[in-house]
């Protein structure tokens, strides 16, 4: 079902980690970012789509992990925008013979066996310092960082307020730092955040790749909160973060393990090169 958020931009919510798909409503169709995760749920927003008489004109993937490359036949043809590096990144991916077997130890079985992979990863790189996406409706800045994961893009919708985060700005998921594709991965988080900040004046609408959708308030706050835990990880110290621990909601218990992996491999990494981080 779409939700509505802000003026011409609407919401279709997974059951898989609360998974945000966006809409944003053009002049002859809509521009369809990070489309959800099992393959029931986006041929239900396919079908929305349709009896809304709005064809899919543009899609784009906030960054290369598998539950933001997935697309479905009933969506149509147009083209899936990524940065340079998403692209890239997904595109190794699917050269790999054994990708999908590789790809689906990361999923619980019960979503594994939902999932369409026939399109998967097929985005089209934009050049790189590409401004903005390239389709006929509100204009949709790129944001482009090297958090979470490689060629990562929040996007910035100004004219409706709206700022869609991909995998930063949760209330639910702390930063998962990108551990393998960068030599600083603590110093990257934390570029990408002022970045973030630098752009968020004035956002009245915060959406994040997973979890509940921000108001105003929302937006400062949740880059304090991630700045925070991305401090905490650099210092080795105690999180003290409430996605963490006793006080996380209700099914998302396991990001505790998530810190602690997290936390482990920073711990060699600084072992091994005798630099934290
Ligand atoms: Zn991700």
């Amino acid at each position: 079902m779409l939700r509505q958020v802000a003026e011409g931009v609407l919401i279709h919510e997974s059951e898989f980690c609360q998974s945000n798909a966006v809409v944003v409503h053009g002049r002859a169709g809509v521009l369809l970012i990070d489309p959800g995760v099992t393959g029931s749920e986006i041929a239900c927003l396919a079908n929305d789509l349709r009896e809304l008489g709005q064809p899919v004109v543009a899609g784009f993937s906030t960054h290369p992990h598998w539950d933001h490359l997935l697309w479905h036949a009933g969506l149509g043809a147009a083209p899936r925008y990524g940065t340079a590096r998403c692209a890239a990144a997904a595109r190794d991916e699917r050269s790999d013979a054994g990708w999908k077997a590789r790809i689906a130890e990361w999923i619980p079985p019960d979503i594994a066996g939902q999932i369409s992979w026939d399109l998967f990863g097929l985005i089209t790189g934009l050049p790189a310092e590409t401004a903005r996406i390239p389709w006929d409706g509100p204009q949709v800045r790129i944001v482009e960082h090297q958090a979470h994961a490689a060629g990562h893009a929040a996007l910035l919708i100004e004219e409706r307020g709206v700022l869609v985060a991909g995998d930063m700005l949760s209330d639910v998921l702390i930063p998962m730092l990108d551990l393998d594709g960068t030599a600083d991965p603590i110093e990257d988080y934390l570029a990408a955040l002022r970045l973030l900040e630098g752009a968020a004046d004035d956002i009245d609408v915060l959406v994040p790749g997973h979890g509940s959708i921000g108001g105003a308030d929302q937006v400062n706050a949740r880059i304090d909160q991630d700045r925070g835990y991305v401090h905490a990880l650099r210092d080795a110290g105690v999180a003290g973060d409430p996605r963490v621990g006793p006080s996380a909601k209700d099914g998302w218990q396991w990001v505790a393990g998530v810190h602690a992996r997290q936390l482990q491999r920073l711990a060699r990494r600084s072992e091994r090169d005798g630099t934290p981080g």
